[in-house]
Protein backbone atom coordinates (compact mmCIF):
# COMPACT_ATOMS: atom_id res chain seq x y z
CA UNK A 1 0.00 0.00 0.00
CA UNK A 2 1.22 3.71 -0.88
CA UNK A 3 2.99 5.10 2.30
CA UNK A 4 1.27 7.99 2.19
CA UNK A 5 -2.14 6.63 1.84
CA UNK A 6 -1.68 4.00 4.49
CA UNK A 7 -0.66 7.18 7.01
CA UNK A 8 -3.53 8.65 5.90
CA UNK A 9 -6.21 5.89 6.62
CA UNK A 10 -4.48 5.78 10.38
CA UNK A 11 -4.46 9.32 11.26
CA UNK A 12 -7.11 11.09 9.21
CA UNK A 13 -9.46 7.34 8.90
CA UNK A 14 -9.11 6.37 12.43
CA UNK A 15 -8.59 9.51 14.39
CA UNK A 16 -9.93 13.34 12.56
CA UNK A 17 -13.61 13.76 13.28
CA UNK A 18 -12.57 16.82 10.52
CA UNK A 19 -11.99 13.67 7.71
CA UNK A 20 -14.16 13.81 4.55
CA UNK A 21 -13.22 10.65 2.67
CA UNK A 22 -15.31 11.34 -0.21
CA UNK A 23 -13.86 14.67 -0.70
CA UNK A 24 -10.36 13.19 -2.02
CA UNK A 25 -8.62 16.81 -3.03
CA UNK A 26 -9.24 18.34 -0.01
CA UNK A 27 -6.45 20.24 1.58
CA UNK A 28 -4.76 18.20 4.23
CA UNK A 29 -3.62 19.48 7.82
CA UNK A 30 0.08 20.25 9.36
CA UNK A 31 -0.33 16.77 11.59
CA UNK A 32 -0.76 14.75 8.72
CA UNK A 33 1.76 16.23 5.93
CA UNK A 34 4.35 16.26 9.56
CA UNK A 35 3.80 12.42 10.10
CA UNK A 36 4.09 11.76 6.56
CA UNK A 37 7.60 13.68 6.34
CA UNK A 38 8.81 12.25 9.73
CA UNK A 39 7.94 8.75 8.96
CA UNK A 40 9.73 9.14 5.48
CA UNK A 41 13.14 9.21 7.69
CA UNK A 42 11.45 7.38 10.54
CA UNK A 43 9.43 3.88 8.85
CA UNK A 44 8.99 2.23 12.41
CA UNK A 45 6.81 5.29 12.58
CA UNK A 46 4.16 3.98 11.31
CA UNK A 47 3.70 0.96 13.71
CA UNK A 48 4.02 3.15 16.73
CA UNK A 49 0.86 5.35 14.91
CA UNK A 50 -1.18 1.80 14.81
CA UNK A 51 -0.56 1.71 18.70
CA UNK A 52 -1.19 5.35 19.21
CA UNK A 53 -4.47 5.13 17.07
CA UNK A 54 -6.04 2.95 19.53
CA UNK A 55 -6.15 4.71 22.86
CA UNK A 56 -8.68 6.86 23.34
CA UNK A 57 -8.08 10.92 23.45
CA UNK A 58 -6.20 11.77 27.00
CA UNK A 59 -6.77 15.69 27.18
CA UNK A 60 -4.38 18.04 25.52
CA UNK A 61 -1.43 18.41 27.85
CA UNK A 62 1.39 19.46 25.26
CA UNK A 63 -0.42 22.67 23.92
CA UNK A 64 2.88 24.86 23.91
CA UNK A 65 5.02 21.99 22.22
CA UNK A 66 2.26 20.62 19.48
CA UNK A 67 0.77 25.02 18.68
CA UNK A 68 4.97 25.71 18.06
CA UNK A 69 5.30 22.39 15.79
CA UNK A 70 2.36 21.74 14.05
CA UNK A 71 -0.64 24.52 14.08
CA UNK A 72 1.80 27.54 13.51
CA UNK A 73 2.26 25.94 9.81
CA UNK A 74 -0.99 24.36 9.38
CA UNK A 75 -3.01 25.70 6.47
CA UNK A 76 -5.95 25.90 8.50
CA UNK A 77 -4.64 27.73 11.43
CA UNK A 78 -5.47 31.42 10.59
CA UNK A 79 -9.37 30.71 9.52
CA UNK A 80 -10.31 26.90 9.65
CA UNK A 81 -9.13 25.25 13.16
CA UNK A 82 -11.57 25.76 16.05
CA UNK A 83 -9.31 23.45 18.45
CA UNK A 84 -6.79 26.87 18.12
CA UNK A 85 -9.23 29.76 17.52
CA UNK A 86 -9.48 31.47 21.05
CA UNK A 87 -13.28 32.65 19.96
CA UNK A 88 -14.34 29.47 20.36
CA UNK A 89 -15.77 28.69 23.18
CA UNK A 90 -16.99 24.86 25.02
CA UNK A 91 -15.08 21.82 24.36
CA UNK A 92 -13.00 21.37 21.92
CA UNK A 93 -11.63 18.63 19.72
CA UNK A 94 -8.22 18.35 17.50
CA UNK A 95 -7.62 17.18 14.32
CA UNK A 96 -6.08 13.72 13.98
CA UNK A 97 -2.75 14.54 13.74
CA UNK A 98 -2.48 16.64 16.79
CA UNK A 99 -4.58 13.49 18.77
CA UNK A 100 -1.74 11.02 17.13
CA UNK A 101 1.00 12.67 18.46
CA UNK A 102 -0.48 13.69 21.80
CA UNK A 103 -1.20 9.65 21.98
CA UNK A 104 2.41 8.94 21.21
CA UNK A 105 3.62 11.10 23.85
CA UNK A 106 1.12 9.89 26.53
CA UNK A 107 1.80 6.27 25.75
CA UNK A 108 5.39 7.12 25.61
CA UNK A 109 6.06 6.00 22.65
CA UNK A 110 7.71 9.21 21.80
CA UNK A 111 9.49 11.43 24.06
CA UNK A 112 9.15 15.45 22.99
CA UNK A 113 12.88 15.43 22.53
CA UNK A 114 12.27 13.14 19.86
CA UNK A 115 9.46 15.18 18.37
CA UNK A 116 11.67 18.05 18.44
CA UNK A 117 14.35 16.68 16.16
CA UNK A 118 12.28 15.58 14.22
CA UNK A 119 10.60 18.64 13.92
CA UNK A 120 13.85 19.93 13.11
CA UNK A 121 14.58 17.68 10.24
CA UNK A 122 11.67 17.83 8.82
CA UNK A 123 11.42 21.84 8.72
CA UNK A 124 14.98 21.24 5.93
CA UNK A 125 12.72 19.31 3.20
S1 LIG B 1 -5.15 21.29 15.51
FE1 LIG B 1 -5.89 22.66 13.84
S2 LIG B 1 -4.21 24.12 13.42
FE2 LIG B 1 -3.36 22.39 14.67
S3 LIG B 1 -2.50 20.98 13.10
FE3 LIG B 1 -4.61 20.30 13.55
S4 LIG B 1 -5.94 21.32 12.01
FE4 LIG B 1 -3.95 22.36 12.03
Amino acid sequence: MNHAKNLRDIICGRLCRFYRPDKPEQEFCRGLTFLIQWSTNYPYLINLLEKASQSEPSGYPYTRLLDQILCRHCPFFADDCDFVDARVAGPKVSCGGYHALVSLLHLNLITEENLLTAAALCQLH
